[in-house]
């Protein structure tokens, strides 16, 4: 385990923006983790855990702390009569661990392939796509718990998800660092109803939607995912940057009086989500392109913003807002950014 100092954040989040991190370590394992935060005490610097930086934005001011880089690796496996059971390294990419239980016939992650980002974070905020989230798979979670100072087991319960949230991002955020996944896999296929571009893959290639493979499934949505969004090993992106809107159904009604397009569905609590997309395109935004802060929308997908040249996050800040408030001008409603913002000068 190396400390590293004054180290440039930029190459630690998929924006590729970033001041820089007065101290960081990679840990590739527990007791690397415990010096890690010894290091910290004993210093008294603050600490922030990432694993690929996927959903994280430094400040361009950067990081006065130590940034803990989780890089816990390895899959260990349990065969069981109900299924296959792994607990899996906080740093294992998420890609490769749902590839991993394709190969071994499972479907229960399969429609969360191409998700970028590591297994320790995908808890974080219950990644899902496509109808599927990873705690529909979750059995329990390791962490180590820096208000106790000792490693923990919690509970697929005690890990409080919803949709796309847990205590890791709520009421417990930053409490937990994150260093394995148990999780158990049973499903051997999925059935209809899919999403519609999903099923629209399987009309078009006759695959019969009673019973897709766990193949099968990868496949459509990782075709799906490579035409609709920016690869981040390319294109310096952090997925959806604006989460959707969520407006109550009299909103909704003034709104579509003016704008008879809008798409919109249902909430389980009766108000409506927009496509934040659609309000950006909707704005004349869809692959924006600002000379001024080197930064666009995406051309198929104009939730994502994209760093084409940007000098620093402060770039990244301006373009935001040019969003926002073209937005808040036609619309009369707020983006909410979703990446995570990251801050300590
Ligand atoms: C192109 C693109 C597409 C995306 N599509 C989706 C999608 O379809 N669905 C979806 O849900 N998300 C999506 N995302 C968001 C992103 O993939 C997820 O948020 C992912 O889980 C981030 O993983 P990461 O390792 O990069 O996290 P980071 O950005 O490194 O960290 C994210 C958060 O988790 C915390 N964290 C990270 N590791 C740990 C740990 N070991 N212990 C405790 N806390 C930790 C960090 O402190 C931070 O708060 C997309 C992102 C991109 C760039």
């Amino acid at each position: 385990m190396q400390i590293q100092k004054n180290v440039s954040l930029a190459s630690f989040s998929t924006m590729r923006l970033g001041g820089k991190a007065a101290f960081l370590v990679e840990i590739s394992s527990e007791e690397e983790l415990l010096e890690a935060i010894k290091y910290s005490k004993e210093y008294k610097l603050p600490t922030h855990v990432i694993g690929s930086g996927s959903n994280s934005v430094f400040s361009a001011k950067g990081y006065n702390g130590l940034v803990i880089v989780n890089a816990v690796d390895g899959i260990e496996e349990t065969v069981g009569e109900d299924g296959l059971l792994l607990s899996v390294g906080a740093g294992v990419n998420w890609d490769r661990l749902v590839e991993y239980t394709v190969e071994k016939g499972y479907s229960d992650i399969a429609l969360l392939s191409l998700i970028p980002g590591t297994t320790g974070a995908a808890p974080v905020q219950n990644i899902g796509a496509y109808g599927q989230q990873v705690s529909d798979s979750v059995i329990s979670v390791r962490a180590y718990d820096s208000k106790s100072g000792d490693f923990v087991t919690l509970s697929k319960d005690e890990c409080m998800f919803s949709y796309r949230h847990s205590r890791f991002n709520t009421v417990d955020k930053s409490r937990f660092i994150i260093t394995s996944v148990k999780m158990r896999f049973s499903r051997r296929s999925e059935s209809a109803p899919f999403y519609a571009d999903v099923a629209t893959y399987f009309e078009v290639h006759n695959i019969n939607q009673e019973s897709v493979s766990p193949a099968n499934l990868r496949e459509a949505v990782s075709t799906v995912r490579v035409i609709k969004l920016p690869d981040p090993s390319t294109v310096a992106n952090c997925g959806s940057f604006f989460k959707n809107p969520v407006v109550s159904a009299d909103v909704f009604n003034q709104l579509q009086a003016n704008f008879p397009e809008l798409k919109s569905h249902q909430t389980d609590d009766g108000n409506l989500k927009l496509y934040g997309a659609q309000l950006i395109d909707l704005c004349g935004l869809k692959d924006f392109h600002d000379s001024s802060t080197g930064m666009a929308t995406w051309k198929n997908q104009a939730l994502v913003l994209i760093n084409e040249s940007a000098k620093s996050t402060d770039d990244l800040i301006s373009f935001k807002e040019k969003v926002v408030q073209a937005v808040e001008e036609k619309f009369g409603i707020t983006l909410i950014q979703e990446p995570e913002f990251i801050e300590l000068v």
